[in-house]
């Protein structure tokens, strides 16, 4: 995104007019580098928070304590923090206490991989103390300085390696691979929040396979809540060859796979939102009705925005594609979309019986209906359907 640097070069710009120096930092300039899409820029500063927040009119103290302020500019958001250096990582989280220096090479420093770790100014130079650029160009993922060091001060590091992987099919460097072996089992004091954020990104990958063999080589993976106690799950994962673009496809294919585990623990295990259970909790059970042949209804099941993860769900369990195009094609052609456009309503079938005291029946009635008419047993037409409603409710009436 061009417009997006170049806004990014002029906020740079005022802070230098201002005898500060700024440059952009971090993923920006590694995905500039490589000619990928510049989703967001940060900036770092020798400007103090304050001082930023007098430079521009639209300014927000976001993050002021590790001293980063979001500054609008042109319609865009800038994170611009002042350079900084972290330490005494006790709890292995969070930095005790976050130390503004002058100099832009000690906040490279800080910062995670080779690749990360280098800055450009407004003239495009760059600056690579750690020989980011050479990295780069090998593929390679390395840590700055010593890997053990640096995994030991904060563990989310050994995740960020393996997703920066499989994003970028790039190869972890060999002590980089040894010192996760060896210090894997820290992940554990990393809250699992943080370490599904990492995990979501590794699966979006495009080389998710180079990234999921360094999982498992280094053996991570023993460290990651639920993946950890399930050798089925394992399996599975192991051979996920194509990108998923969603955690509740993830969820709903492995509790497919390996029903032992429900979506439930998943989620709670994980801490996902409830949107993300109710997701993967739709997705299986469509996958689920469509596998016992029941396409229409399953189809009529599936919200239109989770039919890309349906039919990737459907493929990584059977190996065969489904076309998202006929799916959507399928469920526009249906007789109905939703229950609203059913002809009747559980009134309309309290009406019919009117002797009988209301209960779960009710609904129960208009689910044969409601399905029924969507794979097209049934026509959509009050009269009809209340007619064969009469003859059902007799057949299924209990006899005593
Ligand atoms: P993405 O494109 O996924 O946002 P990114 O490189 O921008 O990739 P972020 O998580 O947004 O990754 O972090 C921004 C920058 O902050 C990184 O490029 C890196 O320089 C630094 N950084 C982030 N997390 C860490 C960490 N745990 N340890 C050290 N440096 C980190
Ligand atoms: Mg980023």
């Amino acid at each position: 995104n061009e417009i997006l640097l170049q806004k990014a070069l002029q906020v740079i710009q005022v802070l230098e007019s201002h005898q500060y120096q700024a440059y952009l930092v971090g993923g920006a300039v590694r995905d500039h580098l490589l000619g990928r899409e510049v989703a967001d820029a940060d900036i770092a500063t020798s400007a103090l928070p304050d001082e930023v927040m007098q430079l521009f009119d639209k300014v927000f103290p976001t993050g002021i304590e590790h001293g980063t302020v979001l500054v609008r500019w042109e319609g865009e958001s800038f994170e611009v923090t002042t350079f900084r250096q972290e330490s005494d990582y006790e709890d292995f989280r969070h930095p005790n206490q976050v130390m503004f220096v002058t100099d832009i090479k000690e906040d490279l420093s800080r910062r995670d991989f080779t690749i990360n770790a280098m800055a450009m100014d407004h003239n495009l130079s760059i600056i690579d103390p750690f020989h980011g650029r050479n990295d780069i160009h090998r593929q390679m993922l390395r840590t700055v300085g010593n890997a053990t060091e640096r995994f030991q001060e904060d563990p989310l590091r050994m995740m960020r390696a393996v997703r920066f992987s499989s994003q970028l099919g790039f190869i972890i460097e060999r002590e980089t691979i040894n010192a996760i072996e060896r210090n894997g089992s820290l992940l554990s004091h990393i809250a699992m929040e943080r370490i599904a954020v990492e995990w979501e990104k590794l699966l979006a990958g495009s080389f998710i396979e180079l990234s999921l063999e360094a999982l498992f080589l280094t053996k991570l993976y023993k460290y990651i809540p639920i993946i950890s106690g399930s050798s089925i799950i394992q399996e599975k994962i192991q051979h996920i060859h194509v990108p998923i673009h969603s955690i509740s496809a993830f969820i709903s294919y492995l509790t497919i796979s390996e029903p032992a585990v429900s979506v439930e623990e998943w989620t709670k295990s994980w801490k996902l939102s409830n949107q993300t259970k109710r997701h993967a909790n739709q997705i299986k059970d469509a996958i689920q009705i469509y596998r016992n042949g029941e396409a229409d209804w399953a189809i009529y099941q599936v919200p239109s925005d989770l039919i890309e993860h349906f039919v990737l769900v459907y493929q990584l369990l059977h190996e065969v594609r489904l076309k998202a195009e006929t799916i959507h094609q399928i469920k526009r052609s249906l007789p109905i979309h939703n229950t609203q456009q059913l002809a009747v309503n559980g009134n309309h079938i309290k009406q019919l019986f009117p002797s009988e005291t209301p209960g779960k029946w009710i609904q129960e009635l208009l689910t044969i209906v409601e399905k029924s008419v969507v794979t097209g047993k049934l026509k959509n037409d009050r009269n009809t359907i209340s007619e064969w409603v009469i003859n059902e409710r007799d057949e299924t009436r209990p006899t005593n």
